[in-house]
């Protein structure tokens, strides 16, 4: 007979643990015969002690087996993307609908944004009327009818995680290498990707701070989803400055339409189109780099990724005519610009502090309950090597609250380090891609 006390035990001495032992652990706190306390003790167990590979991919099967699995016909070839997560990161909105105009189909369940990171089910519910709930038979029919649908996790997908994961965030548990690699594999796995590119973001606004913990997580999560036969390349991104120039629910989406339709932000456009390369390869849609970057090229010219977006719009009941006609978006009441106050160029800056900062004017959240303003946000329009000079307008902040909108621009202000010299190295967007 298994006992919850000698099985944290082991975990706490540096033990493995079987996969009976964690199968015990799991369940057992899905049913409530495992309490909070103990579980939360075999969590921070995990969190000092760490696991074995083998150990990660049980758990992650452990997770995955806590509910149900969509599985597509196998020559769908389906492929998703997995985002750690950042400031301003819209990537979904641009990639998802490129990578299906160009052929892909793409199960993805989406989050919702927490502490500094926006998520991209709120993004896309600031679209007036957008619907991010249906049952796993609807999501699996347009998938495979409309190429792309993008939808929350439902109560069935990987209970275990959403019981854990909420534990986990209020037991200063989240940060393990084990613990992340099994929540998100085990989702991935479960929403039918058989293919899975990850954005892996490195840096200041990013969970990975450094290039050797994000090195660490991204060859676990490769490890583990090669485990269940889905084929994954990682690709390790920069976020240490938001990404595009809008940060914000509705705006994001104005943003990203803007990029659909054409117009070159060039960070934008290096990531969506790293990110849509390997997605292609993965799912045998090009043949090599450079003909995936020609498709990828000429479904943005021709408008047909700009009426995919149109289309998973329209089919999870969004209104299309505020995608066509972007000012019919949530707009916030008050816009107030950003002037430098300083003259050189920008040698950092802290996007975490903009992130947590635009929680005040509604524009993020500190709990999952924290009620959203759609139309808040900001603009920051200068990167990380331009130059800045007096006075001049760098940005501008939507609000419905001066008073606090005030308050975000000085924390924008104080966000940015601006030297006399340019005497520091600008680092490219794509660091690296580990296939
Ligand atoms: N995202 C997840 O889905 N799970 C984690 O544990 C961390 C980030």
């Amino acid at each position: 007979m298994l006992n919850p006390v000698e099985i944290i035990l082991k975990k706490r001495s540096g033990h493995e643990l079987s996969p009976a032992e964690m199968s015990f652990m799991v369940n057992g706190y899905i049913s409530g015969s495992v309490p909070d306390y103990q579980m939360s003790a075999f969590l921070m167990a995990i969190f000092f002690r760490g696991m074995e590979k083998s150990e990660i991919v049980e758990l992650t099967r452990i997770y995955i087996e806590s509910g149900s699995r969509l599985v597509f016909p196998e020559e769908l070839k389906t492929i998703d993307k997995h985002s750690t997560g950042g400031v301003g990161d819209k990537i979904t909105m641009t990639l998802a609908p490129i990578v299906a105009a160009c052929g892909g189909h793409i199960p993805m369940i989406s989050g919702r944004g927490l502490g500094h990171t926006g998520g991209t089910l709120d993004k896309l519910e600031s679209i007036p009327g957008f619907d991010t709930f249906m049952t796993e038979s609807e999501f699996k029919d347009k998938v495979i009818k409309h190429k792309l649908a993008i939808i929350a996790q439902s109560a069935d997908l990987v209970p275990a995680d959403k019981k854990i994961y909420a534990l986990r965030d209020v037991t200063a548990t989240v940060e393990s290498l084990p613990l992340i690699c099994a929540s998100i594999m085990s989702k991935k796995i479960a929403e039918g990707a058989q293919n899975l590119v990850i954005d892996l973001k490195v840096g200041s606004g990013a969970f990975m701070k450094t290039m050797e913990d994000a090195e660490k997580l991204g060859e676990l999560l490769k490890f583990t989803g090669e485990s269940f036969g889905q084929k994954v390349s990682v690709i390790f991104t920069r976020m240490d400055s938001p990404l595009g120039y809008a940060i914000g629910n509705s705006i994001e989406i104005k943003e990203s339409i803007e990029y659909l339709r054409g117009i070159n932000i060039p960070d934008i456009d290096k990531i969506t189109k790293a990110l849509a390369i390997e997605m292609l390869l993965l799912s045998d849609l090009a043949k090599n780099e450079t003909d995936a970057l020609a498709k990828i090229e000429t479904v943005i010219k021709n408008g047909t990724a700009f009426d995919k977006f149109v289309e998973l719009v329209s089919i999870q009941k969004g209104d299309t005519n505020s995608i066509i006609n972007p000012d019919l978006l949530p707009k916030a009441t008050h816009k107030i610009d950003v002037l430098s106050k300083q003259k050189g160029y920008v040698k950092s800056i802290n996007s975490q502090k903009i992130g947590y900062s635009l929680i005040k004017i509604g524009a993020g959240r500190v709990t999952l309950e924290s009620p959203l303003n759609m139309g808040a946000g900001a603009y920051l329009y200068k990167k990380i090597g331009d130059e800045v000079s007096i006075n001049e307008k760098i940005g501008e902040v939507h609000t419905d609250d001066t008073r606090l909108g005030n308050e975000v621009l000085n924390d924008i202000l104080a966000a940015l380090e601006i030297t006399t010299h340019k005497d520091f190295e600008v680092n490219d967007e794509v660091l690296k891609i580990m296939r």
